[in-house]
């Protein structure tokens, strides 16, 4: 068998992954496990910026920052833990910005921002400009940067490692097994601390901008050792993905002046969201939008809207809005400003669409975007367990596989840039710091017998099923039926599907029986994942007989604060879903109506 023995083994390479094994190899043998090439982690695509009230532009505060966070949570954020994030925000920006993360620039010299949805001046509710940026690569230039930093500091690399099972021993953890995507082989890595950072599960849906890896791994695991996934139910659409393609257009456009545009050639958000319109938050805007299309004010009336950042309207409506230069001058942006501060996108819809955003407005629809839920952790990224926040020993989450919960039900543009960032490094000292006290357990004979016999019932399957068929009817009744808007019957629907899907999995077939790069075993594997991930979510989803967020019922058009201000945990044992609840952390700010 192959054996690596490590302090800490953080599993996943992007932002959170990265900053967690910098900080934990500061003080304890640390090494990275990640099933692609780290740099080609989704963190990578995140394109508009990262949150931080510097105040370079304008006025801002940390305290502005936390309440619009709890206020866009739709109060189901944890309000200690938004504290932390967001006072934590502007040292961790400085701190990038000294590991030499190229930001843009203002004329001064300081770190340019930019206004993104939901993020206001708290005295006069108008947009603030919050999001520090890097043109459209913000994500791309943070994972460049840590990973430079984690080569720097000797981190231990695993490249194309596919982490398939947690290891626990008495209720701690102790290590991972993974197989090597290049030989097949199954390896035990043994450790003193885990750190799961392995990202989304945008994968559950049709439409969406997440890349492919985002098929929900870590929490498929944790789930299958007994941890539970927490507020499942919460996933954010995010207005602006290609139409059809779900590839996303950054809400950047809009904090440049892009305005969305109906069918007949109305500004609509002015209408649902008077004070701050196209920034309102992400849920509020792909309801209006979904409403818009029900009308049948969609472009020629079909389901997209048009995305428009073309020099001309940006004017006119900035003119109109009243909005000025930080100096007081007018807003008048030009062709070219536009393609400096948007060189991606701009790129992106000439090369998918053959569509000019600098003089063609862009076809864009609501795409599955984030998952707000995730394993449950503390702001330290310690796993919680249960109800009572009961820590396990050795095991810790950051980035969009865990709930601190400082997201709740609705995440804030720029908030998970900044989320990877302070609680990665926080779940990195953490590990660290357990680990220097810490004995490695002993392992059983062979921890690799539960995923050796997932993977033999996949090789073994003398069904014909296709693992894509299955794939695409998840994706299909997912998006239909438990996306922007849902009902009692539409979920009841998506989840009898998805378990019928789930008993077809069982005789799926998987074509290639080889050992080197069996990416269709692997694909398989994590198909599995999404559709338990699908089950959790259409389940907890149908529980909450609410409004709240991204979850947004028909039939329980309003929020209901008596009965469901509470975070769901779910758990799968022996075939069957257990749910619970634990109480929101409520600090400073008591629940009120949003009104944008
Ligand atoms: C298109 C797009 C644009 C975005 N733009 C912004 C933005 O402007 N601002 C913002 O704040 N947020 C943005 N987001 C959200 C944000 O980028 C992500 O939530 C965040 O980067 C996730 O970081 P992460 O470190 O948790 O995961 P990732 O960066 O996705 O990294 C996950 C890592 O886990 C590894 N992994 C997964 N499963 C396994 C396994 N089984 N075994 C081994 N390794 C595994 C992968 O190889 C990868 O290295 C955007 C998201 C998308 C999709």
């Amino acid at each position: 068998m192959n054996k690596h023995r490590f302090d800490v083994i953080v599993v996943g390479a992007g932002g959170a992954g990265l900053m967690a094994a910098l900080y934990a190899s500061r003080n304890a043998d640390t090494a990275v496990l990640s099933k692609l090439y780290p740099t080609r982690s989704h963190t990578g695509a995140a394109q508009g910026g990262v949150g931080a009230a510097l105040g370079n532009i304008e006025e801002d505060h940390p305290e502005w920052h936390t309440y619009d966070t709890v206020k866009g949570s739709d109060y189901l954020g944890d309000q200690e833990e938004i504290e932390f994030m967001c006072s934590e925000a502007v040292s961790t920006v400085y701190e990038l910005e000294h590991m030499g993360l190229p930001f843009s620039r203002t004329p001064e010299g300081r770190i340019a921002q930019r206004p993104f949805g939901g993020h206001t001046n708290n005295n006069t509710g108008l947009p603030v400009s919050r999001a520090c940026y890097a043109a459209d690569r913000t994500g791309h230039m943070i994972l460049q940067t840590l990973y430079q930093q984690c080569i720097k500091n000797n981190v231990n690399f695993f490249d194309e490692y596919q982490v398939l099972d947690l290891i626990i021993v008495d209720g701690s953890a102790a290590g991972v097994v993974a197989l090597e995507l290049l030989t097949g082989e199954l390896h035990v890595f043994h450790a003193k601390s885990v750190i799961f950072a392995t990202g989304g599960h945008g994968r559950i849906w049709e439409i969406t901008s997440n890349a492919y890896a985002y098929s929900g791994d870590g929490v498929a695991i944790t789930l299958r050792r007994g941890i539970p996934a927490e507020d499942m139910e919460f996933f954010q659409f995010h207005p602006t993905g290609i139409y059809k393609l779900g590839i996303l257009i950054t809400e950047g456009v809009r904090g440049e002046g892009g305005v969305l545009i109906n069918g007949e050639g109305d500004r609509f958000m002015e209408e649902y969201a008077p004070t701050v319109k196209d920034l309102a938050s992400r849920d509020v805007i792909s309801r209006a939008m979904f409403l818009e299309m029900q009308a049948g004010k969609g472009i020629n009336g079909d389901r997209y809207m048009y995305l428009d950042v073309r020099p001309e309207t940006v004017n006119k409506f900035a003119a109109s809005d009243g909005r000025k230069r930080p100096d007081g001058s007018p807003y008048v942006v030009t062709g070219e400003e536009i393609l400096s501060k948007l060189p991606d996108i701009v790129d992106f819809c000439r090369t998918y669409l053959g569509v000019d955003p600098v003089t063609q407005p862009m076809p864009v629809q609501p795409t599955a975007h984030y998952a707000m839920g995730g394993i449950p952790t503390n702001k330290y990224g310690e796993v919680l367990i249960d109800e009572k926040n009961t820590i396990m020993p050795g095991f810790y989450a950051a980035g969009e596989v865990a709930c601190v919960s400082v997201h709740g039900a609705n995440r804030l543009g720029t908030n998970s840039l900044l989320d990877i960032l302070v609680f990665g490094k926080y779940s990195g000292l953490k590990a660290a710091e357990y680990a220097n006290s810490a004995d490695f357990l002993p392992l059983q004979e062979d921890p690799t017998d539960f995923t050796q016999a997932q993977i033999d019932d996949l090789l073994s399957s003398s069904g014909d099923e296709r693992p894509e068929t299955i794939g695409l009817e998840m994706k299909k009744v997912m998006n239909d039926l438990v996306g922007v808007f849902r009902t009692e019957e539409g979920m009841a629907h998506a989840l009898e599907t998805v378990r019928e899907l789930q008993e077809r999995f069982k005789k799926v077939k998987v074509d290639d029986k080889g050992k080197i790069f069996n990416t269709d075993l692997l694909a398989t594997w994590e198909l599995g994942n999404l559709l338990d991930l699908a089950e959790i979510t259409a389940a907890t989803a149908l529980a909450r007989k609410e409004s709240r967020g991204a979850h947004a019922r028909e039939d329980y058009p309003k929020r209901d604060d008596e009965n469901w201000m509470k975070h769901s945990l779910a758990w799968k044992r022996d075939g069957e879903l257990e749910l619970r609840y634990k109480p929101v952390v409520i600090t400073k700010f008591e629940p009120k109506e949003r009104v944008y």
